[in-house]
This record gives C-alpha cells, structure tokens and sequence, in this order.
C-alpha cells in the first residue's frame, strides 16, 4: 500500500494552496484533485477580487497557475475521487474509486461545497452566461443591468442586497409566502427602493438568444390562481444553498446540521487530530478563494507542526 505524509483532498485553493506549502516544507504530499479539478472556480467566469490580479483572471486560468504552483514543488497531483475515509487510527486509510487505497500521517479535507441549482435544463445552458450561485464573484459584470435572485433565506437576502447596490433592479424570488432570512436581513430588503420581492413564484425556465434575457415564473403553483409569465432579467442567481462535500468524512468527524466541517477556532484542526479542514467544506460564511487559500495555507502550517512533533 502507498504511504504518504500527507494527503490532500480537493483541489481548488484551499487544496492547492495547502500543496504549495507541504511540498515547500518537504513533506511528501499526495493531492486528489476530485469530481471537479480545479474546483467552483473552474465554473466563474472571471475573478476580479483576488489580490495581485489588477486586470482579472480567468477561473480555470488561476486554478491551472495553482496547480503548476503546487507541482513545482514535488506534490503528486492525481486525478480520481476519494470514495472512503477511514479517519479512525493513524496512519490514516484513504480509498480512491479507482480501487486505490493509500496510508496518511494527515489529511487535509479541501472538498468544498457544491452550490444547491434548482434542476433546470436551462442553468445549466445558461451556465458562465447569466446563470450564478455568487454574487460576490459575478455581481460586478451586472452593473446597471436587471438581475433575479432565487432563494428566500440570508444568503438570498445578502446578495440581493448586495447586487442592489450594483445592479438597476434586482427581482427576489421567493417559493413561499414568506422569508426564511433573520428578521434584520428581512428589513433590509423589504426596505431597498430597487429589490422588489416576488412571493409565491417558482422559476421554471430562462430564455435567450445571447445570455439570458428573461425568465420564465410561475406564481401561486399548483394553486386555482396559478399564473405564468416571463421577467425581463440579465442575470439569475441561485442562493437556495449550499451541500458542503463532507459526507464521507462525517463518521468520523464534527460538523454543523448542514454537514460543514467543524474546525477548533482559528485553527482548521477538527475533531480527529492530524485531519484539517480547509475551504469551503468547512465555511458556511465567507466562501471567497482568498479565505480558502489562506485557511489551506493554515492546514499546511498545521501538518507541519503535527508532524514535526511526532517525528522530534
Ligand atoms: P437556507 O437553507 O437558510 O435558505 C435556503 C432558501 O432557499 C430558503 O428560502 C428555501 O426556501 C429556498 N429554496 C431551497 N430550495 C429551493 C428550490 N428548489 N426552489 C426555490 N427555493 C428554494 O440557506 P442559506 O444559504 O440562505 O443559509 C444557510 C445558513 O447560513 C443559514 O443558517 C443562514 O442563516 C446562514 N447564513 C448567515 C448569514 C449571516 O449571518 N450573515 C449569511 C448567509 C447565510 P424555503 O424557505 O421554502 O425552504
């Protein structure tokens, strides 16, 4: 059986970064890259907002760099998706779904979390084209336009908020006849002149011949008033959640009641010692590459020292 100091899980920038410092500590790293090399970022079209990228990046663009990054430095970049975890001893067992089993010192758990869609065959034509789940990261490219957000908890709220403050109009869309989001965020939209929130409406379909242009929405569906009609909109965002990419972990470890990853205050240590969490698996909350490069950076640090000691 393969032997490794540390093994990483994930490969968008929690796990790359944590590759660039093992491999920088001399510490043979083996990284999975997973379903999705390169991880949401691959999906965004452009990434405005990481330092030292004055004219922007590409996602894939950035995720190749990290990854050439993290190669210069010996770690062993594989493709496959890690399918158990068997986190109750050291050295840890980790079985890929090509049949591989591999021995860890550590474990570092960069999985991320996958935005919930809302199952449209449309999302996903409209993908990188008008169809987001951050409007932190695609908000920018709406300025003074029409967009929807989809989803009637906090993160709804925040972003419509927060396109509010870019876009001209910003439609909420709302399956229920109320908002599941904490009474201030509530406020804040029922008070925002440019967010009008449409209660009772489903999405059923956009449409488009150069993006989207429109939305199809039903409202009060399956009810005798039932109505359809299409919403001028550029852009539709999707905030109905996120599934945090931990479920073959949560045997062993901590999480929250939406299966987050649950690490020991500013540290990314879980509950197992010599397994972090780094990313989004274990941020419900900020979900910004930047955070997740340097929680990743953190594990690394982390797996240093856990190994160092053992070793003295
Ligand atoms: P939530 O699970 O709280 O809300 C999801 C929303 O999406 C609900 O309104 C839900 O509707 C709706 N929804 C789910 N599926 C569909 C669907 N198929 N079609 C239409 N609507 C759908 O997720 P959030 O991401 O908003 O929040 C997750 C957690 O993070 C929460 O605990 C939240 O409080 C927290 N958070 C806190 C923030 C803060 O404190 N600043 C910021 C962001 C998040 P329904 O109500 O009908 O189920």
């Amino acid at each position: 059986m393969e032997k490794t100091k540390c093994l990483i899980i994930g490969s968008g920038p929690a796990g790359y970064t944590a590759a660039i410092y093992t491999g920088r500590a001399n510490i043979p790293t083996i990284l999975y890259e997973g379903l999705q090399p390169g991880g949401q970022l691959t999906i965004t079209t452009e990434i405005e907002n990481f330092p030292g990228y004055p004219k922007g990046i590409s996602g894939p663009e950035m995720m190749d760099d990290l990854r050439l990054q993290a190669e210069r430095f010996g770690a062993s970049m594989r493709s496959g998706i890690v399918t158990k975890a068997d986190l109750s001893q050291r050295p840890f067992r980790i079985t890929v779904d090509d049949g591989t089993e591999i021995e860890a010192e550590t474990v570092i758990i960069a999985t991320g979390a996958s935005a919930k869609y809302l199952g449209l065959d449309d999302e996903k034509k409209y993908a990188g084209m008008g169809v987001s789940a951050c409007a932190t990261c695609d908000g920018f490219f709406y300025r003074k336009k029409v967009v929807a957000v989809v989803g009637g908890g906090d993160t709804a709220c925040e972003e419509a908020s927060y396109l509010a403050g870019l876009a001209s109009k910003v439609y909420l869309i709302v399956r229920k006849n109320y908002l599941r989001a904490s009474q201030i965020m509530q406020d804040r939209v029922m008070q925002n002149p440019k967010i009008e929130v449409l209660f009772e409406h489903n999405v059923t379909g956009l449409f488009g011949d150069n993006g989207v242009e429109g939305a199809h929405v039903v409202r009060r569906k399956g009810e005798a008033d039932e109505q359809h009609y299409d919403i001028a909109i550029d852009g539709l965002f999707l905030a109905i959640g996120h599934n945090p990419n931990s479920e073959i972990f949560r045997e062993y470890l901590d999480t929250d009641e939406t299966g987050y990853i649950l690490t020991q205050g500013a540290s990314p240590a879980t509950n197992v010692p010599g397994v972090y969490a780094a990313g989004d698996v274990a941020d419900p909350r900020y979900r910004q590459a930047i955070v997740a490069a340097g929680s990743g950076c953190k594990a690394a640090l982390e797996v240093e020292k856990f190994l160092a000691e053992r070793e003295s």
